[in-house]
């Protein structure tokens, strides 16, 4: 499907589109929407995990991951349990291992902790993303510690004449 034979085609990373949300390069695994096209809607995973939209591109879209590594590192693992259980992490949050697994269904609580820290921890990339959502979890729980304030309400009898 090359359409501009007069391009020269290079080695530069910067030929594959960039991501729709932040303009990065994209780096795997990355993002491709598979609902909006036919030019391919791609987004990085920082951008993906903050549920980035763009026009007709709605963040509950379905998407595929674009990654030439991540389904042969575990052949008991399909696609859609990867993309599951990413969705069930981002869902539950890191951590909540119980419930990713029960949002997963197809496997238990240690294969999804195992698969993740072996699959996405080692991975730079996830683990930046990981980091900037943890970052902005604890800037938004240090926020919640607004200062009550109480209004003292006064309770007037009424006194109905007779
Ligand atoms: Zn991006
Ligand atoms: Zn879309």
């Amino acid at each position: 499907m090359r359409m501009d034979a007069d391009l020269c085609l290079s080695d530069d990373p910067s030929d594959k589109p960039p991501c729709r949300g932040c303009s990065s390069n994209l780096v795997e695994p990355y993002i491709k929407c598979a609902e909006c096209g036919p030019s391919p809607f791609l987004l990085c995973l920082q951008c993906f995990t903050r549920g980035f939209e763009f026009k007709k591109h709605e963040s509950n879209h379905k998407y595929e991951i674009m990654t030439s590594d991540f389904p042969v590192l575990e052949p008991s693992w399909t696609a859609q349990e990867e993309m599951a259980l990413l969705e069930a992490v981002m869902d539950c949050g890191f951590g909540n291992w119980q419930d990713v697994a029960y949002q997963m269904r197809t496997k238990n609580k240690e294969e999804c902790e195992a698969h993740y820290m072996k699959n996405f921890i080692n991975n730079p990339l996830f683990s930046s993303t990981l980091l900037n959502l943890r970052q902005i979890e604890e800037a938004r729980t240090a926020d919640t510690a607004i200062p009550f304030k109480r209004h003292q309400s006064h309770f007037s009898e009424i006194k109905l004449s007779t």
